[in-house]
């Protein structure tokens, strides 16, 4: 199966053309990004309305280049996937109404993909992953651990009761002056710098739910932020703050992996931890959660660099697997700036089960 998949749910502009095997393979044909950041950086986050304008400027140029790129013409499609939600609404439109376009002009099916969704597929675009596995999605506005058992069927172990990770990181990073987006450039600070000497709050550690926070955190960081003096000061906060939030996520990760384990004979369900989402481009989230996976006798799994932040081909995949099992969409589909992913099955399942 061939499919164009079409992301506009924040501010990225992405286009992506992905084949899948009926074995699970998954090729990329071409992934197409353009980043808004530019657009945004002044106002020091996404601005809903100038990301949606630009989104209606670049979705066709993005999207003839992935066709461009992927070589295989609209005859070679067997379907188009577009993001429907959660997201900005103005973009979210923006995807979807031209997704729906072009499987009405081509006359190929449409299918309607949760971001979240997306996210909780990516890995399968570096490696072939069987389900089930355990999912921690980290990304800008979701933090959630969820039991993946298949497409459309995830069900959530635990969320965060204030912000998802890649806004603490965001949040913190701005408090520290570091523009936006603020994950990576706290990232890079962190490299120079030792988080000893800081005792940032350690929330939630040790509780026996699979719930995250992050508020004490930033509030505590925040106020650090104002007293650094140099730039050793302000590297050795980047980097607590990021081994804090790496051992809440990795913490909170061991509680699930408990559970997971406990929840069904081991034979039954495959031993994986699987992290997606934005935060899993952290090198320092990756490898102690590597760590605490292997303790525990799951592996460890996180997507390609490239497909962590937002990107086109996970949905193109998740819509992939959807056509696989015939799970298409409606073209009168709406958009969902809410769409929590326990509820991805009800929107997009086929007519005929
Ligand atoms: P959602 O998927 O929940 O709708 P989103 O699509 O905006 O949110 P993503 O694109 O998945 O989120 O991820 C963006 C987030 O990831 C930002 O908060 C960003 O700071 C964070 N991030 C990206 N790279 C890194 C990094 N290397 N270290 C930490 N955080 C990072
Ligand atoms: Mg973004
Ligand atoms: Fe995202």
């Amino acid at each position: 199966l061939t499919v164009l998949g079409l992301e506009t749910s924040c501010d990225e502009t992405a286009a992506s053309v992905v084949r899948l095997t009926p074995d699970g393979q998954a090729t990329v044909l071409s992934s197409v990004i353009h980043s808004q950041i530019e657009d945004h950086a002044a106002y020091g986050g996404v601005v809903p309305e100038i990301a949606a304008r630009s989104h209606v400027e670049m979705i066709a140029g993005v999207t003839r280049r992935a066709m461009t790129e992927a070589d295989v013409g609209y005859a070679g499609l067997d379907g188009v996937a577009a993001t429907a939600g959660p997201g900005l609404v103005g973009g979210v439109m923006v995807g979807l109404s031209f997704g729906k376009a072009v499987a009405l002009a081509r006359g190929l099916p449409l299918v309607a993909v949760n971001h979240l969704e997306g996210h909780a597929v990516s890995a399968r675009l570096g490696a072939r992953v069987a389900y089930p596995f355990l999912l921690l999605l980290v990304s800008g506005g979701h933090c959630q651990l969820l039991d993946v058992r298949g497409i459309g069927d995830m069900s959530r172990l635990g969320t965060t009761i204030d912000d998802a990770a890649g806004e603490a990181f965001d949040k913190i990073a701005k408090a520290m002056g570091l523009g936006y987006p603020g994950g990576p450039a706290l990232e890079r600070l962190a490299a120079t710098g030792d988080g000893a000497r800081f005792d940032l709050p350690r929330a939630l550690l040790g509780r026996k739910d699979c719930d995250f926070s992050f508020s004490g955190l930033k509030t505590a960081a925040s106020r650090l932020a104002q007293t650094c003096q140099t730039d050793q000061d302000r590297a050795d906060l980047a980097d607590a703050v990021q081994t804090a939030i790496a051992r809440q996520l990795s913490d909170r990760s061991e509680r699930a992996m408990i559970a997971y384990a406990e929840a069904a004979p081991p034979d039954d369900r495959q031993r994986l931890l699987v992290v997606a989402g934005g935060v899993a481009a952290n090198r320092t989230v990756r490898s102690t959660l590597e760590a605490t996976a292997a303790r525990h006798g799951f592996g460890f799994l996180a997507p390609p660099m490239a497909y962590c932040t937002d990107n086109a081909a996970m949905i193109a995949l998740a819509g992939a697997e959807r056509l696989q099992r015939g799970m298409t969409s409606d073209i009168d589909t709406a958009a969902r700036p809410r769409w929590p992913l326990d509820e991805a099955r009800a929107l997009a399942d086929p007519v005929h089960p």
